[in-house]
């Protein structure tokens, strides 16, 4: 949407009185080849910047590699790290929303540990957020990173969300963020097991700005979204934020209803005037058929509400840790 991509208006806007406390949060899962130039880049980017100081919250994902091992090193050298560990792969959102509720910071950096995400862009972002925007997403210019299949599929992604949702979506607004603490507290509050923060940080409002970066390539170790990980994603994210796949069966059901009628008359009309005949078999298995596969596909349109009520009701917690460096005992 390119209204939305637009630079901030300029505005005499009140910069805050003290400096902030900045917390960076990044979800690791198998990045233990990237971490020690993540570390050093994020460090670099925010070395001169008016801060009351920085955190680093590392949230690693149940990596199956040494990068916890590495995060605890560099937690030796930098006390300016917290890390949370979880005691398996929880996902992403998982990591994420973990991160935001261990983050102390006024403001908050969200972003991935792969090194797509551009460290430098943190003071820009900085310096929209003390202009007043309480939320700011870094949106990726092309996806020319991604291969050409998941581009489409994204692409298609976007169009039905802002069709069927109740939120809009930025395209291309991954999940770089620097987020203001009234923002990071609102998402907190949000009691959802199904997490969608792409969603999320678009429902819950407040001011938003967006400012456009090149996505680098992967600094190491793969892509840990397969394309059936991102899909079950998507559908994730559609169901927590639209209940149009539920109701748009009343409306199928309507219409078919009305059509019935319709043909249910025609057949008396033509009954009375031709008499009766014996009606093809054909026309009767392809309307069984139809109906029975609208009935299944609605079913399972059911299921998976039914389905993700069910998770909301277990209230098992979004993951589990297994170690912690840089809480006091106090902290959750
Ligand atoms: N990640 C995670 N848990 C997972 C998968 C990924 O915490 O189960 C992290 C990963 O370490 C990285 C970020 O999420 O910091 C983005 O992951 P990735 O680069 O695999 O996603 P992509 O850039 O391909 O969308
Ligand atoms: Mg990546």
């Amino acid at each position: 949407m390119p209204a939305s991509t637009t630079r901030a208006p300029v505005r005499a806007a009140p910069s805050p009185v003290s400096p902030p406390l900045l917390s960076v949060v990044i979800p690791l899962y198998n990045e233990s080849g990237s971490l020690g130039e993540l570390h050093r880049r994020v460090k670099a980017a925010i070395a001169g910047l008016p801060l009351a100081g920085h955190e680093l919250v590392f949230v690693d994902d149940g990596s199956r590699d040494t990068t916890f091992d590495e995060v605890a090193a560099l937690a030796a050298i930098d006390p300016a790290i917290r890390a949370i560990r979880f005691a398996r792969n929880f996902g992403k959102e998982a990591a994420m929303a973990a991160g935001l509720r261990a983050a102390r910071g006024d403001v908050i950096v969200l972003m991935d540990g792969d090194l797509q995400h551009p460290p430098e862009l943190i003071p820009e972002m900085l310096a929209r957020w003390q202009s007043g925007a309480k939320m700011v997403t870094a949106v990726r210019r092309s996806r020319d990173t991604d291969p050409w299949l998941r581009r489409q599929l994204s692409r298609g992604f976007y169009g039905l969300f802002k069709r069927v949702s109740e939120v809009a979506l930025e395209e291309g607004g991954g999940d770089f963020r620097l987020f203001d603490r009234a923002v990071v507290d609102a998402i907190n509050s949000l009691p959802e097991r199904t997490r969608f923060m792409k969603g999320i940080t678009s429902w819950v409002g407040f001011r938003q700005e967006t400012i456009d970066f090149e996505p680098a390539e992967r600094a190491a170790g793969a892509s840990a979204w397969s394309l059936l990980r991102l899909l079950r994603y998507a559908i994730d994210g559609l169901s927590a934020f639209s209940t149009l796949p539920l109701r748009v069966w009343s409306m199928v059901g309507i219409c078919i209803s009305g059509l019935s009628v319709l043909y249910g008359g025609w057949l008396v009309v033509r009954t009375a005037i031709f008499g009766i005949d014996v009606p093809g078999y054909a026309s009767l298995i392809v309307s069984v058929l139809f109906l029975s596969g609208i009935q299944l596909i609605s079913l399972g349109v059911l299921g998976e509400y039914v389905g993700r009520i069910f998770t909301e009701v277990k209230q098992r917690p979004l993951y589990l840790v297994s170690e912690r460096i840089g809480f006091d005992e106090a902290a959750k």
